[in-house]
């Protein structure tokens, strides 16, 4: 974090390498690969659907459901105060299928709602994260996946990337103020 005026939006600080980071994402999900941690009222709600999902599962993930979850730990970064990380089995996230879609978004999309209404959060803010009360990049999952932003001559940062995604957190008011802390940030930065 640089010593710039802090800006916190809902609670959350905002890192302000979000404004600048060149970022671009044309891989086909290597970001799953390694599974992700999800809120325990997430974790609940996905085994609720676990009838619902196993059908959707193809021979590279498995249907035996004691194999989906890790055990639950304590981490403040998330809303229940505990998350449970997904595990990996051949080589990816027990929901990534072998075309690479996740079966959780599938569900939501089978049932004509909003593809990320199943997801859990830090999947969807993927390569952004909350990081002890921050909002920042996650740099290092982005440095150890061998496809995620390594095309040269990115055009685009992070926060125009992801637009979507901070409006899906931060809602469009929160959104707004980021806009404005941007403008204000790269002003002062030139
Ligand atoms: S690994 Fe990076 S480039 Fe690939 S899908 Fe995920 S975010 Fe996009
Ligand atoms: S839950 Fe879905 S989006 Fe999240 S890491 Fe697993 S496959 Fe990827």
């Amino acid at each position: 974090m640089s010593d710039y005026p802090e800006l916190i939006v809902n609670g959350l600080k905002i890192d302000p390498k979000i404004f600048t980071f060149p970022f671009g994402c044309k891989c086909n999900g290597e970001c799953c690969y390694y599974g992700v941690y999800a809120d325990l009222k997430e974790y609940d709600h996905i085994l609720s659907m676990q009838n619902r999902l196993i059908p959707l599962m193809d021979e590279t993930q498995p249907k035996d459901v004691q194999k989906w979850f890790e055990e639950p730990i304590d981490d403040d970064d998330f809303d229940s105060g505990k998350c449970v990380g997904t595990e990996v089995y051949e080589g990816k996230c027990v929901f990534l299928n072998k075309n690479g879609l996740c079966i959780i978004q599938s569900l939501a999309i089978e049932d004509g709602i909003d593809a990320w209404k199943y997801k859990p959060l830090y999947c969807i803010l993927f390569p952004l994260t909350i990081y002890e009360g921050v909002l920042t990049i996650d740099d290092e999952h982005i440095d150890r996946l061998k496809h995620c932003n390594k095309a040269e001559q990115l055009t685009t940062n992070i926060f125009d990337y992801c637009k979507d995604e901070i409006i899906h957190l931060l809602g469009d008011e929160g959104y707004q103020k980021l806009v404005n802390f941007r403008d204000e940030y790269i002003l002062k930065c030139e």
